[in-house]
């Protein structure tokens, strides 16, 4: 059986047709692939607890226990004040939770710093 040296019209790549195909196939690549995938949300349980130490932290004066909370340097600070009732504090009645204040730190329930600003009550 002899095959045809030429394929049948209209079933081989012709040059019109290869003009047509390549940008085609490029452009359902670049949709397929060229879209960024929206990054995960980072996981909290990985962050580092936040440093007493760190100079963002000791700019506002957070400690994690409120009753170290210098008095004198902060007058605002009322009894009972703590990173679990501040506004700030995202996960309340969690041990350490993340603070807007601080991204990707957690900062104690039981803190306080001078951006102490009470949640309200719903
Ligand atoms: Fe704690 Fe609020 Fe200060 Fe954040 S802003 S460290 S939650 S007191």
């Amino acid at each position: 059986m002899d095959l045809p040296i030429r394929p049948a019209r209209g079933v081989g790549c012709t040059r019109r047709r290869f003009v047509w195909l390549v940008p085609a196939g490029a452009a359902l690549l670049a949709t397929a692939h060229g879209k960024p995938k929206p990054a995960a949300p980072p996981d909290p349980s990985t962050f580092a607890h936040l440093d007493e130490r760190d100079p963002h932290a000791k700019a506002v004066g957070y400690v994690e226990d409120a009753a170290r909370v210098d008095r004198k340097a902060y007058p605002k600070f009322t009894a009972g004040s703590t990173c679990d009732n501040c506004a700030l504090y995202r996960v309340p009645a969690q041990p350490w939770s993340e603070c807007t204040l601080f991204p990707r730190k957690l900062v104690a329930a039981r803190g306080w710093c001078d951006a102490y600003v009470r949640r309200a009550v719903p």
